[in-house]
């Protein structure tokens, strides 16, 4: 009998009106009851029919097009799971990264301002919807920035997301309307470094020798 695992919605690591004035209660209640919890049931239904198809339940599966689904919800709920920790309550998150991760930042980028600017284009230039990540490189090292399209779409196997802004309208548009500009210089008040330095540092203990045993640490 096959039977896999179900993904859960994990809980906000605060409370729904914590990131206001940035971000308000409404928006993020939505956000993470309805849409959040909309990738996971999908992912769900994804499994099921994979799981009925293998117990010979569900001979016509269409398996390309399950695939999508699964690769488009599963990615919604691994984005999403990384977004809520990237941020903090509003006094709490903000201003700049310390530790090695500031260190990363600016040997990478050559300063704060110069990742927050180029991240920021990434984040208000998605073409759609979608999302900027920050993540780091397992093959060299180093950090990288992506634009990822939907929840799945351009995102790589091997960049390990660091930090992810959320740019699909469901993101802003009750509080920030059809600009999505304002939304993106705003978050950066709540963003979380020490949850983004803490993921950098686990990133730089596993993914390397994951993917490339034969190589050593940075
Ligand atoms: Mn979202």
């Amino acid at each position: 009998m096959v039977t896999f695992s179900r993904y859960e919605l994990p809980p906000l690591p605060y409370s729904y009106n914590a990131l206001e004035p940035f971000i308000i209660e409404e928006i993020m209640r939505l956000h993470h009851t309805k849409h959040h919890n909309a990738y996971v049931v999908g992912a769900n239904a994804a499994l099921d029919k994979i799981e009925k198809h293998l117990r010979g339940e569900l001979p016509g599966l269409d398996v390309r097009a399950v695939l999508r689904d699964f690769s488009f919800n599963y990615g919604g709920h691994i984005m999403h799971s990384i977004f809520w920790p990237n941020m903090a309550p509003a006094g709490k998150g903000g201003g700049k990264p310390g530790g090695r991760l500031g260190d990363f930042i600016n040997k990478f980028f050559g300063s704060f301002e110069a990742f927050k600017s180029l991240f920021g284009q990434a984040a208000k230039t998605v073409e759609g919807v979608g999302w900027a990540v920050l993540g780091y490189d397992p093959i060299t090292g180093d950090l990288r920035i992506l634009q990822v399209e939907k929840h799945n779409l351009l995102m790589t196997a091997g960049i390990v997301p660091l930090l992810v802004i959320d740019v699909w309208e469901h993101a802003y548009y009750l509080q920030y309307k059809n600009d999505r500009a304002s939304y993106v210089d705003n978050w950066w008040n709540v963003v979380n470094w020490d949850d983004v330095d803490a993921r950098l540092e686990k990133a730089l203990n596993l993914a390397k020798p994951l993917i490339y045993p034969s190589l050593p640490l940075p």
